[in-house]
């Protein structure tokens, strides 16, 4: 029989001219696609029929789709009946898309895969937002990080040392807990009047971009009615998307 195979794919932002050239060509080869929320509907639209879709999303109250723990099994399985099955997780798949745990899987299961990169939000949200991440003049370094923190899964992050640590703080996940994220900095050292920018949606034309600073954010977020998914930007180089600021969503 046939070997199986399964390819970890990112599938880039939102925006699907976003996905990498490779991506598309394994997707169109695909027997089984396993996907998440947050991939973009006209990508899957695109592919030929034959190929099964199989959403493991999470949305609560829907008991259908399988939990977290049953994807790894859903993949090995399908690899196992000789089938080329694709993993594929919004943005990259190996930032904070448990990328990592899935793949840990398939290697203890015997099962062959690959891995192609995708283009993060991360990233490209900021970049949509006309925030360049890095600049000369007022940023040399840059975190990414989690603001959504299960104490009894996940390492945490230390948002004091973090205040002071870089220029431009970049988070996911972070809308929930954005009222003490910001805290956390300020009691850090971050100065208060640091701007903050969030932007929702990023990369589809339902972005959108709120500026403030570290004291204004929490009550704009509120009054804003922001959602996630969101990304959060944190430092100098957010007073440039006045100037920069391009995509016309
Ligand atoms: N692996 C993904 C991130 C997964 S975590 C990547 O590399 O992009 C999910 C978080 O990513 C969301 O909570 C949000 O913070 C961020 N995110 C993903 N897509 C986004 C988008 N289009 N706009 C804003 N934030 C986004």
């Amino acid at each position: 029989m046939k070997k199986g195979k399964v390819y970890l794919i990112g599938a880039g932002p939102g925006d699907p001219g976003l996905l990498t050239t490779k991506a598309r060509e394994i997707l169109a080869r695909a027997d089984v696609i396993v996907y998440d929320r947050l991939i973009a509907r006209q990508i899957l639209r695109g592919l030929p029929k034959r190929i099964v879709k199989v959403y493991v999303g999470k949305r609560s109250g829907n008991h259908s789709i399988p939990g977290q723990d049953a994807i790894p099994r859903i993949l090995v399985t399908n690899a196992e009946k000789g089938r080329l099955v694709v993993r594929l997780k919004g943005g990259d798949p190996f930032l904070f898309g448990r990328g990592g745990e899935e793949v840990q899987k398939l290697r203890e299961a015997g099962v062959d895969f690959e891995v192609v990169p995708g283009i993060t939000s991360a990233l490209a949200v900021p970049a949509y937002a006309g925030i360049p991440v890095t600049h000369r003049k007022y940023a040399s370094s840059v975190a990414i990080v989690t603001g959504h923190e299960d104490p009894s899964k996940s390492k945490r992050v230390d948002w004091k040392k973090l205040a002071t640590a870089v220029d431009t703080i970049i988070i996911l996940m972070g809308i929930h807990n954005l009222q003490a994220i910001l805290q956390s900095l300020v009691e850090g050292g971050c100065n208060a009047e640091t701007p903050v920018a969030i932007v929702e949606r990023g990369t589809t034309k339902h972005q959108r971009v709120t500026v403030g600073t570290v004291r204004t954010m929490t009550v704009q977020a509120v009054e804003r009615r922001i959602e996630p998914p969101a990304i959060i930007v944190v430092g100098d180089v957010v007073n440039l998307q006045k100037e920069l600021s391009w995509f016309k969503s």
